[in-house]
């Protein structure tokens, strides 16, 4: 099929790594497509609490407004383009990469930088929880404090976002059951002094369906079972790496940069666990995109598109 695209480098995901990447691409005069499904920093918009992101932005909607911003001057300039899509397949080649997308287009580049982050943790992705009739639990950090009030709520899993969701609705009169597994403990000390929430270590959750919401049976550590019915139940068991296929995935399902194909870099939270920070993604992203400026002109050969 005939490329839609071809330019310099081109970006999956529009989060803090995904835009990083365009705009130093941009700034080095690389032409770049931006290939994002949802919506740039999307992910971003939901949380309403941020630490640790210098620049003194203090909620996930006003960073997403402000990268909106940057890769919009950037396509001014007329180096960038944004396009809606998701990514199926990257794959290297000896001359270029291409990435297919969803709708049948496929976009070549010199390189790619591949930053689509970690997506939510459905029940069945968890040996703990046994929940067969339910793929997808509505995410804790994706939740209003109105959507809660007044109701009975159980909350599955101890993961970070516990903590923002506190911490962005501070006059929440909420009472959240927490059912966390032995592997959450040590996120829970940032929480514990909430009066707002119940913590509950468990072995096990069954979760079932049943008519007027949903019947819970928690196994505690040491023996012990007890089974109630609640209206709600929200999950917060983690994530999971959103590798596009094509990439080199580790255990557990991470795209460790260096063992991918030359003409392809990944970005960001994808790239592993540990460190999934908005300061450390931007800084990866925009240091994926300075590899192939570099190798360009030695490793890959040939001259760069840009200007074109
Ligand atoms: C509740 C919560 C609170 C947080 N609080 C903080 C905080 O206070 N401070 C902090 O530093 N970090 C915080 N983080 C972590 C931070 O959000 C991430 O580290 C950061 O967003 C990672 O950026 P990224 O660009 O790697 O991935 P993402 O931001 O996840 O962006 C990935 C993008 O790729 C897109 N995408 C995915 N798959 C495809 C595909 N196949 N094709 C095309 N596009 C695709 C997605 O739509 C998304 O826009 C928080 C995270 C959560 C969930």
């Amino acid at each position: 099929m005939k490329p839609s695209w071809d330019v310099d480098l081109l970006v999956v995901g529009a989060g803090p790594a995904g835009v990083a990447a365009a705009v130093m691409a941009s700034s080095l005069r690389m032409t770049c497509v931006v290939v994002e499904a949802e919506g740039v920093g999307e992910k971003l918009r939901a949380i309403g609490a941020l630490e640790n992101v210098p620049g003194g932005w203090s909620t996930g909607a006003a960073l997403a407004e402000a990268l909106a911003g940057d890769l919009a001057r950037h396509q001014e300039l007329g180096r960038v383009r944004v396009l809606s899509g998701r990514a199926v397949r990257v794959t290297g080649h000896d001359d270029c990469v291409e990435i297919a997308l969803e709708d049948g287009r496929v976009l070549t580049a010199s390189a790619a930088v591949v930053a689509t982050g970690v997506t939510t943790l459905a029940p069945g992705d968890v040996p703990w929880i046994e929940a067969p009739e339910i793929r997808q639990l509505p995410p804790l950090w994706r939740t209003t404090a109105d959507e809660l009030a007044g109701r009975r709520v159980v909350v599955l899993g101890a993961d970070r976002p516990l903590g923002t969701w506190l911490r962005t609705h501070p006059q929440a009169q909420v009472h959240l059951d927490v059912l966390f597994p032995e592997a959450d403990q040590y996120k829970t000390d940032e929480v514990a002094g909430d009066p707002r929430i119940r913590l509950d270590l468990v072995d096990h959750v069954t979760v079932a369906s049943v008519p007027r919401g949903f019947r819970i049976t928690a196994e505690h550590p040491g023996g012990g079972a007890h089974a109630f019915v609640v209206d709600n139940v929200l999950g917060n068991i983690g994530s999971k790496p959103a590798a596009v296929p094509g990439l080199v995935v580790e255990e557990g399902g991470y795209c460790p940069t260096d063992e991918q194909h030359p003409r392809v870099l990944v970005a960001g939270d994808l790239k592993g666990p540990r460190m999934q920070r908005i300061a450390v993604a931007m800084g990866d992203g925009a240091r994926a995109a300075l590899e192939p400026y570099y190798r360009n002109q030695t490793v890959l050969g040939g001259p760069s598109k840009s200007g074109r």
